[in-house]
């Protein structure tokens, strides 16, 4: 309740302010003041969809929620589907309706678009953006889902679904249309909208031998990823996903395709890598600089346990210090858990560096643990394997891993996998979430008990994870000036980790057969997770956020999410898209909407 009744106050103010700022001109130029809804009298006529059904090859479709079978038939077939797969990814991915988290507390519902299509190529998506413009309706783009924000799903809308245009071509020699004798040609991969980063990785990785900056979860969509900026696990070595961007194809509000890349449409093709997803228009292929395949990826895991506060607090320290000397630099990423239960999971991941390498590495930091009175430590291991395999379900399964999980429906193509580390987030039903990007500053010594400290503190109120990955500092100097080259807020790349601090529970989609959500646990849940949060923001009070992974109520999501960059990406807004077209809870210009992005003023 709280949080609701704050949103709404931030709504109104943040728009009073950032509407005065403007200049009168641009004020006055947008015309459309709200958005028409199935039951207003100016919603298109039957035979208007009849029409646009036919444009786009009979792929006009009217999703169903994910449940609704069980609503209707609990005991019947296609109800035993759908919850025999509500917690595989791949088959949430594939309904109109699918969200792979099934809500947030206080914030949003699943709710599908009154029609969407399924549309197949460009002349699809243009049909589509210029059928909702032209009735004046509330649009909305999903490629894999996986917004935590719900920003690809809003009831009474129309949506366009890119899942089926998910083709991956590999390239020897890019050249960006216009970019001709400026830039070199590099080795490239293109990938339609809709698909998927375990596509890219089998293409690129499995089948081809390179690499590609993507994200860490497989089934993330590639669109929504680099537009949200995007980190994968070796993020250190290589920057964000959307600095590897070379070119994007993007149907604007006025219907036109444009190509944007450092040549053509620089700004447009700037607000993409990282400005938001869903708000410049729709992004129909994406072409991403590939790089040679470092020879190994490697990890190292256990969980240590300290028997006191002050020994869990030493941990940190002892941590700290081992991460400061040893793995802050562009081989090593991915997380360490921190929990209440003075707790310490290892989760790292690198690249670049052999078997021997890490196994010297880690020794002396595994030997200090495992000595120690005061800490019990288990399943401890490091180590490195030949990186072509990372993604290759096939050869893991063969070997008789079972980190990944394979979509088990008989038609499912043979990659399409997800970590079982991420299995907790699929279908999960959110109570909380925050982000803070942490400066490389507090690694200083001087400072550096000033973070144990806090780390300590934000870990007594809830479990905090160090994503290293996500901060850009430490990466090598290309890395950091291709991430700078973006929209994503220029903290990331003075950022050694990004914290996020979130929980949920099982799915609770709407129709879903389960026991009620306990309310209250859950906010008492949430809590926590903003004491934690708060206790870090005292060591980084003006703390950047990460756009995809942060906060539904976040007050100041402009400064957090972009800082500097938000008035340059405000006016590439109103020059792309002067109406509002395309909204997002939070995307920039959405200040100037209702929360739900019918109304404008
Ligand atoms: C389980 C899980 C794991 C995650 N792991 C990571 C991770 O490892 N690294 C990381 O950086 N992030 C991660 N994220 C966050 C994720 O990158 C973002 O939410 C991303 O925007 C999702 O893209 P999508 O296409 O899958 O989702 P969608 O919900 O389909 O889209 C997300 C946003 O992008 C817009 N969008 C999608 N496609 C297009 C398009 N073609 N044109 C224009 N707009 C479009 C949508 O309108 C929406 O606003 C994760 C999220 C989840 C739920």
């Amino acid at each position: 309740m709280r949080r609701r009744t704050f949103l709404k106050s931030i709504a109104a103010g943040g728009l009073k302010t950032i509407v005065s700022r403007l200049p009168s001109g641009l004020q006055a130029r947008s015309a459309i003041r709200s958005r028409v809804r199935p039951s207003d009298l100016g919603w298109p006529r039957t035979d208007r969809w009849e029409k646009l059904n036919q444009v786009v090859g009979g792929n006009l479709i009217k999703p169903r929620p994910l449940f609704a079978t069980c609503q209707e038939e609990q005991n019947g077939a296609a109800c035993a589907e759908a919850t025999r797969n509500m917690r595989n990814p791949f088959y949430i991915g594939d309904q109109p309706a699918g969200t792979e988290v099934s809500g947030w507390l206080d914030a949003w519902t699943p709710a599908p678009s009154e029609y969407a299509v399924r549309v197949r190529n460009t002349a699809d998506v243009i049909a589509v953006v210029n059928f909702a413009r032209e009735n004046n309706l509330r649009l909305v783009v999903k490629g894999g889902g996986h917004s935590y924000l719900g920003t690809s799903n809003a009831p009474d809308s129309l949506l366009i679904w890119t899942r089926a245009m998910n083709r991956v071509i590999l390239h020897d020699a890019f050249v960006a249309k216009g970019c001709e004798g400026q830039f070199a040609p590099a080795p490239a991969v293109t990938a339609e909208a809709g698909a998927m980063w375990i596509d890219l990785y089998d293409a690129v990785t499995t089948r081809g031998g390179r690499y590609v900056q993507g994200g860490g979860c497989t089934s993330v969509g590639v669109a929504g990823l680099v537009q949200s900026g995007g980190f994968g696990s070796f993020s250190k070595g290589f920057g964000t996903a959307a600095a590897g961007l070379l070119e994007a194809e993007v149907v604007t509000a006025d219907g036109r395709v444009r190509v944007a890349n450092a040549c053509t449409n620089p700004d447009l093709f700037w607000a993409v890598k990282g400005g938001g997803g869903g708000s410049w228009g729709v992004v129909t292929r994406l072409t991403l600089r590939t790089h040679d395949l470092p020879e190994f990826f490697g990890w190292a895991e256990g969980k240590i346990t300290a028997k006191s506060n002050d020994a869990f607090r030493q941990l940190i320290t002892r941590f700290v210090a081992f991460y400061t000397e040893n793995l802050f630099n562009p081989h090593w990423g991915e997380q360490i858990r921190l929990g209440p239960d003075n707790t310490l999971e290892l989760s790292m991941v690198s690249q670049g560096l052999d078997d021997d390498q890490i196994t010297r590495l880690w020794r002396p930091f595994f030997d200090v643990v495992k000595s120690a009175g005061d800490l019990t430590v288990s399943a401890i291991d490091a180590g490195a394997a030949h990186s072509r395999h990372w993604w290759d379900v096939v050869y893991r399964k063969s070997k008789g891993s079972d980190a990944m999980i394979s979509d088990p429906r008989p038609d499912a193509p043979a990659s399409h996998a997800w970590w079982s580390g991420d299995q907790d987030q699929v279908g999960a039903f959110i109570h909380a979430y925050d982000s803070l990007w942490l400066p490389a500053s507090l690694l200083r010594r001087k400072e550096s008990d000033r973070l144990g400290d806090a780390l300590f503190a934000a870990s007594r109120h809830h479990r905090i994870e160090l994503h290293f990955n996500k901060g850009i500092a430490g990466a090598p100097s290309e890395a950091v000036a291709a991430t700078r080259d973006t929209a994503t807020n220029p903290a990331v790349t003075d950022a050694f980790v990004l914290v996020i601090i979130a929980d949920g529970e099982r799915p609770a989609d709407p129709g879903l057969a389960r026991p009620a959500v306990d309310t209250n646990a859950a906010r008492k849940n949430a809590q926590q997770i903003d004491l934690a949060a708060a206790e870090l923001r005292k060591i980084a009070p003006n703390a950047g956020s990460y756009v995809s992974e942060s906060d539904f109520f976040n007050a100041e999501w402009q400064r957090t999410y972009w800082g500097a960059n938000y008035p340059k990406l405000r006016s590439i807004k109103r020059k792309y898209d002067p109406d509002g077209l395309f909204f997002v809870h939070h995307g920039v210009g959405s200040e100037e909407w209702s929360a739900d992005g019918f109304t404008r003023g």
